[in-house]
């Protein structure tokens, strides 16, 4: 577990292994089948990360509180980043991406084109 840079009140928390962020979210009281359902589906962002050559790991934004709270799931880019088509392709790798998934893709969309 690597805790990231701090900015405004959230943190990135990333994880070396499955293990590590299945019991990070277990100790945040997450169920385990709310738990598998987040991994089965960052699992499909980081494997389309690694196949286009990004090395990436599990990665949660907290707020920094004491115990965390729960902000998002997501992956982090371990050296280089990602193109912005790559990262749009990433966002849209799970076979049902949700709607922050949306929102980054479009987002990234618009900065394309300027
Ligand atoms: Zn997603």
């Amino acid at each position: 577990m690597r805790l990231g840079v701090k900015m405004g009140g959230t943190r990135v928390v990333t994880f070396e292994s499955d293990e590590n962020f299945i019991n990070f979210l277990l100790k945040l009281n997450k169920r385990n089948r709310y738990i598998r359902k987040v991994l089965e589906h960052e699992k499909e962002h980081l494997n389309k990360a690694r196949e286009l050559g990004y090395d990436s790991q599990l990665a949660v934004v907290v707020w920094d509180t004491m115990p965390p709270i729960l902000l998002a799931e997501t992956i982090e880019y371990v050296g280089a980043k990602p193109t912005l088509q790559d990262q749009i392709k990433i966002a849209l790798a799970p076979q049902k991406p949700s709607k922050a998934d949306y929102r980054l893709a479009r987002g990234l969309g618009e900065k394309l084109k300027c």
